[in-house]
């Protein structure tokens, strides 16, 4: 199963410290945790102004999360260590083996995997990988992707665009394909001698 994700951060070149984490799975479940122990003190002025206004902690008004939460969303403002434990569970209970995507994700992944520890102590079953959509969009030639109306630089809502940009750029590759084999019909109906290639070809332009 896919799964989405994005986190929010500080960083100093050195270390990474989670501050939230937020996941969307390809069956609708989702996820979202804050780091309690991240000491906001570290904040630079850009996650000053950028992150932590959004952060649901802080909110006064509870209710966007208590929505969200009995709507079946999962996770908390807890320990990175209780967040590793739901957030395993979280993945686990998807079917087959866990698919990772993040955009521009590198550190999105670092930051995930220290939930666990080291690198070989990511849960038995993971890829040791995430999937880039950033990556994705270069390699088909960097289309504008779709543009994110909600909160930026909230984990939850920053994995659900990234989502959405994945499908955005699924759906621009099946047209791409569709196109390819409409070119490919108008060939196999002016030269092809196949008559059951041609009733396909055809068929492709509703012809
Ligand atoms: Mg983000």
């Amino acid at each position: 199963m896919r799964y989405w994700f994005d986190t929010e951060f500080m960083e100093d070149g050195h270390t990474i410290e989670l501050l939230s984490i937020g996941m969307v799975a390809e069956d609708g479940r989702e996820f979202y945790a804050e780091n309690s122990q991240a000491d906001l003190s570290h904040a630079n002025e850009w996650v000053q102004e950028n992150v932590l206004p959004h952060l649901w902690s802080r909110q006064e008004d509870k209710g966007v999360a208590n929505r969200w939460s009995r709507d079946g969303g999962v996770g908390s403002f807890n320990t990175r260590r209780n967040i590793a434990f739901e957030l395993r569970r979280f993945v686990n209970e998807g079917e087959g083996k866990p698919e990772f995507w993040a955009y521009y994700g590198d550190y999105d992944w670092v930051v995930l995997c220290q939930l666990y520890g080291r690198m070989i102590d990511l849960p038995a079953g993971w890829p040791m990988f995430a999937m880039d959509v950033k990556q994705l969009a270069v390699s088909r030639g960097d289309p504008k992707l779709p543009e994110q109306t909600s909160t930026e630089h909230h984990a939850l809502a920053d994995a659900r665009w990234t989502r959405d940009a994945w499908a955005h750029l699924v759906m621009l590759g099946r047209e791409t394909q569709d196109q390819r084999l409409r070119a490919f019909a108008s060939l196999v109906i002016d030269y092809s001698n196949d008559a059951w290639a041609i009733e396909q070809a055809k068929a492709v332009l509703g012809a």
